[in-house]
C-alpha cells in the first residue's frame, strides 16, 4: 500500500473524486499529513470516520521511530529514524543565527563509492519515498519543539540517484499548506549525475544546487570519486554551465581538503581555471576523518592558505563549519548504524 504522506495536492484531490467525498476534504487531509504531521488516521479529529476508514483501507501513514537522539555540545542534533521495514537513517538539526536547518537523507545508504564517505558503506539498500523524506522533517521539529526554515539535501544517500522521489518531495516540502519551506531555503548536493542535472535544470526551481568535486582534475577525482569515470569533470562543467544558463543561480562547489592530496596551492591554482569566470561559490570542508579510511583533514594553516588563493583570484570560498563533529553528525560521517543503535535505544 502507498503511504499517504508520498501524495500532493492533486492526487488528493483524485483519490477523494474516487471515494466520493468533497473536494475540501483533500485540503484538509494534506494538512493533517503534510503540516501537523498525524501519525495515524485517528489523529484527523475533523475528518469523518468512514472516510478514515476508507483512507485506511487504501494508504498506510508511515511516521518513523525515533530510535536514538544525540546531543552535541554546540547543540547539533542528531536523531537516528526507523521505518517500519526494520531500515533506519540519519538526519541532522542544526542551529545557526537565522535559524534551524536539516540535513535530511535521501536513501537507505548510498551505491556511490566515494572513498572518503561513511554512508556509502555496505552500498545502498534501498530509496526513501517522498513521504518518508519528508518525515524527517516533520518529525524531528516535533521532537525538538521547534521551526525549521532551512533543508540540505546533504544527509545520507545520492538525491539524483532517486530523482523522481526527490522531485515529488520538493514539491510537497514547499507546499504552502505543508511545511511551507521556500525553494530558496533549500539546497541539494549531488556528486554529479549529469543526466539528471540537466533534467533538474529543465525543472528550473530555485533551490541552491551543490555538486560535490573535491578535486580540481580526473586524475585525482578518479581516485576517490567512482561516478568521475562515468561523468568527468569536463561533462560536469558543462551540466553545471547548463544549470546555470537555465536557473540563472549560482552552484555551490563542495571541496573537501584530503592533508597531501588536493590541498596543494597548484590544486588551488587548477580550481581557480576551473571556476573563475563561472557563476559559482566554493564551500571548502575539513575532511572529517572515518575510521575506514587513511585519509585525513589538511591542516587549518592549509585551508586558509587554500581558501585565501581563490578569494584572491575571484573565485568566492568559504570554509564551512564543522558543526556535531563530537557525535559523528558532521559532512560525511552519517551511516547505517543500525544494530547497534537498535540495541541502545533511544537516549538523551
Ligand atoms: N551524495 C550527495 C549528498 C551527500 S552531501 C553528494 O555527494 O553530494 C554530503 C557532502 O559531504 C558531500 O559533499 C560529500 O562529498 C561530503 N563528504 C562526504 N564525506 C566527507 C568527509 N569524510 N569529510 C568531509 N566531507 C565529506
Amino acid at each position: 500500500m502507498q503511504n499517504l504522506r508520498d501524495l500532493d495536492k492533486e492526487a488528493l484531490l483524485a483519490q477523494m473524486e474516487a471515494f466520493g467525498q468533497p473536494a475540501y476534504r483533500a485540503g484538509q487531509i494534506f494538512k493533517w499529513v503534510q503540516k501537523t504531521g498525524a501519525a495515524c488516521f485517528a489523529e484527523m479529529t475533523d475528518i469523518p470516520k468512514i472516510l478514515r476508514a476508507q483512507l485506511a483501507g487504501r494508504f498506510t501513514l508511515s511516521a518513523p521511530q525515533l530510535l536514538r537522539r544525540q546531543i552535541a555540545r554546540d547543540g547539533t542534533r542528531k536523531y537516528l529514524w526507523g521505518f517500519s521495514d526494520g531500515n533506519c537513517v540519519e538526519s541532522v538539526l542544526m542551529r545557526y543565527t537565522h535559524g534551524y536547518t536539516i540535513c535530511i537523507s535521501t536513501q537507505v545508504g548510498c551505491r556511490m563509492g566515494c572513498v572518503f564517505c561513511a554512508s556509502t558503506i555496505g552500498s545502498k539498500i534501498r530509496d526513501l519515498t517522498p513521504g518518508e523524506i519528508l518525515e524527517q522533517i516533520i518529525f524531528t521539529a516535533k521532537d525538538a519543539g521547534v521551526q525549521i526554515s532551512n533543508l540540505v539535501l546533504m544527509g545520507t544517500g545520492e538525491p539524483l540517484d532517486n530523482y523522481e522521489n526527490v522531485v515529488q518531495f520538493l514539491r510537497l516540502v514547499h507546499d504552502r499548506d505543508g511545511q511551507d519551506i521556500g525553494l530558496r531555503h533549500i539546497s541539494l548536493s549531488t556528486c554529479g549525475l549529469c543526466d539528471r542535472i540537466r533534467e533538474l535544470a529543465a525543472l528550473n526551481l530555485q533551490i541552491t544546487l551543490s555538486v560535490s568535486l573535491h578535486a580540481p582534475n580526473d586524475m585525482l577525482r578518479n581516485q576517490i570519486m567512482p561516478v568521475n569515470r562515468r561523468w568527468p569533470i569536463r561533462e560536469l562543467m558543462a551540466a553545471c554551465s547548463d544549470y546555470i544558463a537555465q536557473t540563472n543561480r549560482r552552484i555551490s562547489y563542495e571541496y573537501a581538503l584530503i592533508r597531501g592530496f588536493n590541498d596543494s596551492i597548484d590544486c588551488a591554482r587548477e580550481l581557480t581555471a576551473l571556476l573563475q569566470g563561472t557563476l559559482a561559490h566554493v564551500n571548502l570542508i575539513r575532511l572529517n576523518p572515518i575510521t575506514e579510511s587513511p585519509l585525513k583533514p589538511s591542516t587549518p594553516q592549509a585551508t586558509q592558505a587554500f581558501c585565501d588563493y581563490l578569494n584572491m583570484h575571484g573565485v568566492t570560498t568559504t570554509v564551512r563549519r564543522r558543526l556535531g563533529f563530537d557525535i559523528d553528525a558532521s559532512c560525511g560521517q552519517l551511516r547505517r548504524k543500525y544494530q547497534q543503535n537498535k540495541e541502545e535505544g533511544a537516549d538523551r
